[in-house]
C-alpha cells in the first residue's frame, strides 16, 4: 500500500538539491519506496502529481531500488556529459520520461498491471480526500 506524506519535512530538505540539479523550481513530490512526500495537502496538488509518483513507486517495485537510483544517476550524468541543461537532464532520466507520460491511474495500470490494487487503492484514498469525506 501507498503511503502518503503531506507537507513533507523530507522534500523541503530534498528541494535545494533538486533545484541544483534538475533545474526543479516548484517540487511538488517525491517518492521514495513506497512513499510519496508531496509539498502541501493532497487536495491541493494537481491530481498528476500524485499519479506521476505513484507511477515512480510502480518503477520501484518492478525494478528494484538499485536500478531505480542507478539510472536516476547515470541517465542524469549522461546527459549533462553531452551538454543538455539541469532541466533537460532531469528529464531524460528514463523513470522520469516514463512517469511525465502516464499521469493519471488508467495509464499507469497500462504498463504496470501487476500494481492495479496498488493503484485502485490509492485512487479510491485520493477519490475520498478529493471529495472531503477524508483527511490526512
Ligand atoms: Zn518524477
Amino acid at each position: 500500500m501507498i503511503k502518503i506524506v503531506e507537507n513533507s519535512k523530507l522534500l523541503r530538505i530534498i528541494y535545494p538539491i533538486a533545484r541544483l540539479t534538475g533545474g526543479i523550481t516548484n517540487l511538488r513530490g517525491g517518492a521514495f519506496g513506497e512513499t510519496i512526500h508531496l509539498w502541501g495537502r493532497i487536495k491541493d496538488m494537481p491530481e498528476r502529481t500524485l499519479w506521476h509518483e505513484a507511477c515512480h513507486v510502480c518503477q520501484y517495485k518492478r525494478h528494484g531500488k538499485l536500478k531505480f537510483l542507478y539510472h536516476h544517476v547515470v541517465d542524469w550524468a549522461k546527459a549533462r556529459i553531452s551538454g543538455k541543461s539541469a532541466f533537460e537532464s532531469y528529464r531524460s532520466i528514463r523513470w522520469e520520461s516514463e512517469a511525465y507520460l502516464h499521469e493519471d491511474p488508467y495509464s499507469i495500470v497500462k504498463i504496470y498491471p501487476e500494481y492495479t490494487a496498488m493503484i485502485k487503492d490509492l485512487e479510491g484514498q485520493t477519490w475520498e480526500v478529493y471529495n472531503g469525506t477524508t483527511s490526512y
